[in-house]
């Protein structure tokens, strides 16, 4: 029988950092539990930054993971508004911004991502949506004859737009790629998006390169000029990765965990974000920036902390959007270039998209304002069987007979 630590510390204030807490807790352990966040709030789930909350249309309680009680009850000490510098894994021990250290039987890293920027001149002035208060200044900039430029089309990009729209903004989308959500949907998918915002209203620029954010607007290579109240920068998220790499700990495009989100330290575990997970069934690594993730590895890592590997996580990758009455999921993973079928009312935006290899197995789906059929599909990918792509497209046809 493993032994269980003595002492566990959590280091990130986002949704991974509080699920840690709490699955630890659930699962018996009784020790003590330090969660250390950088951020002044109780951790909260961020999907509503960009949605509800972004609009105006929710309080920002209600993205709270737990309610202050809730630590206190379980026992949980949080260090909250407080920056962990270093870790030292030698001596078993984590820094604090202003020199104290905490001493860890087990640690966990869920540090999160932060927004990237781009390499041009005035970057810096465009805003950025990560935290409470960028969505707060975000949704300051929006109203009737208020201009808004955002750069990049990717799901933060489409989402503030629709947020935008809603509250009567002038909204301008420029991207490089040739669609929005090109990388991860492909040409047939991104398309829909495309034509879902020009639909309502937003100005789209596609394959469009940006030099400069100035104050009055952005200004693209080849001259042209969008003249702008306000500049979103929508271009992705990097993992923060300087601790787990100033501690020595193997990372390549985010921290290396094995199935049981267990870091190259055996002491040290990451989740959320960062962690660059060996995932058992998909047989390959993954590194997932959405909020299943960090809602669902969690358990397992404390299952490990707790000497239970088990058979590590196991769940497949998902996330979920919400843009103006469309409503979608997508599970797996998959190159968006991937063989697409489709069953149900395309042009209508009432289907199921699949993405196929070259075996026809489904390596990832995308449900439209279609719900109740992640778990089946779920299933299917993890089994890994050929499909009938005839019977796939057939909405008669229940998924447990598209088999070949
Ligand atoms: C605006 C927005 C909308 C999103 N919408 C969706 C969606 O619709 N669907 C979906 O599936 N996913 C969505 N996501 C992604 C999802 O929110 C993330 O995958 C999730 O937040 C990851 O959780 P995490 O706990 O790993 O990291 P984070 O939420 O990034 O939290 C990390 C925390 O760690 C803290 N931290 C970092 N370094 C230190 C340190 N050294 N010391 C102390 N604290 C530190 C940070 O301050 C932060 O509070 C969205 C993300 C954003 C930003």
């Amino acid at each position: 029988m493993a032994q269980t630590p003595s002492s566990v510390v959590i280091v990130g204030g986002g949704l991974a950092a509080a699920k840690t807490a709490e699955a630890l807790r659930d699962q018996g352990y009784e020790g003590p539990v330090t969660l250390v966040g950088a951020e002044q709030h109780l951790p909260y789930e961020r999907p509503p930054l960009s949605k509800d909350y972004l609009a105006g249309k929710a309080e920002f309680d209600d993205a709270i993971v737990h309610p202050a009680d809730w630590y206190e009850q379980n026992n949980v000490t949080l260090r909250l508004g407080t920056e962990v510098t270093a870790v030292h894994p030698s001596e078993s021990a984590v820094e604090l911004a202003g020199g104290e250290r905490l001493e860890y039987g087990a640690l966990v890293l869920a540090t999160g991502s932060s927004p990237r920027r781009l390499p041009i001149p005035g970057a810096e002035n465009a805003l950025t949506l990560r935290y409470r208060e960028d969505s707060d200044a975000i949704r300051a900039t929006f109203g009737e004859g208020k201009r808004l430029v955002i750069v990049g089309a990717g799901w933060i990009g489409l989402e503030v737009a629709a947020a935008a729209r809603d509250k009567g903004t002038q909204v301008t989308v420029l991207e490089s790629a040739e669609l929005p959500l090109l990388a991860v949907l492909g040409r047939e998918m991104g398309k829909v998006f495309a034509d879902l915002h020009r639909e309502h209203g937003v100005d789209l620029h596609f394959g469009v390169s940006v030099a400069e954010i100035a104050a009055d607007g952005v200004r693209l290579k080849d001259g042209t000029h969008f003249p702008a109240d306000a500049v979103v920068l929508g271009v992705g998220a990097a993992p923060r990765l300087e601790l787990a790499e100033e501690a020595g700990l193997a990372t390549d495009n985010g921290v290396l965990v094995d199935a049981a989100l267990r870091t190259s330290d055996p002491a040290i575990y990451a989740v959320g974000d960062i962690a660059n997970h060996d995932h058992p069934v998909l047989g390959h690594r993954v590194r997932v920036e959405h909020w299943a993730t960090a809602l669902n590895q969690p358990a397992a890592a404390a299952a490990a902390i707790l000497g239970e590997d088990g058979d590590g996580y196991r769940e497949l990758p998902y996330f979920f959007s919400d843009q103006y009455d469309l409503g979608m999921e997508y599970v797996g993973t998959s190159p968006g270039d991937s063989h697409v079928v489709t069953r149900g009312d395309v042009p209508g935006r009432e289907f199921v998209a699949f993405w196929l290899d070259g075996d026809d197995r489904i390596l990832a789906s995308m449900n439209v304002n279609v719900w109740d059929v992640v778990d089946e599909i779920k299933a299917l990918i993890a089994e890994g069987r050929q499909v009938d792509v005839g019977k796939l497209a057939d909405p008669d046809v229940g998924y447990a007979d598209v088999g070949k």
